[in-house]
């Protein structure tokens, strides 16, 4: 399927691994013009190389463009404004706040989370949605976490930060944008495997004291699909939210976790 998106441009943030690189992988496949973003700068040139290699064969061989730069700081966003002013497509993410137990977590540790996971995608997207409208077109998708349907409690700090960008989308998604060819989507990641999922297990395998092995083997038979998820299929998600046929979707909450949310709704 052509997904209508040859020749945009897009944002795509913690984008050097995991989930984020996924999605912008997808996205240059589908010959969109990228600017991927993470603070490693050797990583993220790595990435970016990948990409690049990915656009040599897509169509109308789009470019590839990195900004090593933290997404949460207003620096790091003027940063990447500066390398492109406008986006038509923007995939927000940041690395999770880390798991622990709520008695531990103190105002700065919650400031950082609302930061990374509520007001960083809400800046973004304050600074895009405009031009989107004007231009007649524009996707956005949020990285958030199946968290936000099913919380886990070891990660309070994701469940309650990620709620209120949920909560601000909902109502934002159904505003005047949405008659300009706008559309704003989260997607919810259940288990997948990246570098964050292996940190999260290697925190509950000490914790419990059990070897690592033991908690990933016993983690992945509690998902209905017996697997973790893979970033390229998380990418192609990602992709078809940002398709023009995806231009009647908005507002909503696409869950991609192998059936592991229990509910009928
Ligand atoms: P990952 O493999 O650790 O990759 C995170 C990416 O984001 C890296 O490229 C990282 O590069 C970048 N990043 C982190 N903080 C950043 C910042 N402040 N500014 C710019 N880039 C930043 O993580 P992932 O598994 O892909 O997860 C992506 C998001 O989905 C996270 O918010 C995570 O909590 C959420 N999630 C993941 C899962 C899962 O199973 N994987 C499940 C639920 C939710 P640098 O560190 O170099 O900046």
């Amino acid at each position: 399927m052509d997904f209508g998106i040859a020749g945009k441009t897009a944002l795509v943030c913690g984008a050097s691994k995991g989930l984020g690189f996924g999605c912008a992988q997808a996205l240059v496949g589908e010959g969109v013009n990228v600017v991927i973003v993470a603070r490693g700068a050797q990583v993220l040139e790595d990435a970016a190389a990948k990409l690049s290699a990915v656009a040599a064969g897509a169509p109308g061989k789009p470019w590839v463009k990195a900004v090593a730069a933290d997404i949460t700081t207003e620096a790091g966003r003027a940063a990447v404004f500066a390398v492109q002013p406008d986006f038509d497509i923007v995939v927000t993410n940041a690395g999770g706040p880390p798991p622990g137990d709520f008695r531990d977590w103190d105002r700065e540790a919650w400031i950082k989370a609302v930061d990374a996971n509520m007001l960083t995608p809400i800046e973004l997207i304050k600074a895009t949605v405009d031009g989107m409208a004007a231009r007649g077109f524009g996707r956005i998708v949020n990285i958030t976490s199946s968290s936000v349907k099913s919380p886990i409690d070891i990660l309070g700090l994701s469940n309650g930060a990620r709620s209120g960008l949920t909560g601000f989308v909902a109502g934002v998604a159904r505003s005047a944008i949405a008659a300009k060819g706008v559309t704003i989507n989260n997607l919810l990641p259940g288990a997948f495997e990246t570098d964050r999922l292996k940190g999260t297990m290697e925190g509950s395998a000490k914790k419990t004291g059990q070897d690592f092995q033991t908690v990933w083997e016993a983690r992945k038979k509690t998902i209905p699909a017996r697997r973790f998820g893979n970033p390229e299929e998380f990418g192609a998600i990602c992709a078809f939210l940002c398709s023009q046929q995806a231009g009647y979707m908005t507002g909503q909450n696409i869950l991609a976790d192998g059936g592991a949310y229990p509910g009928t709704y």
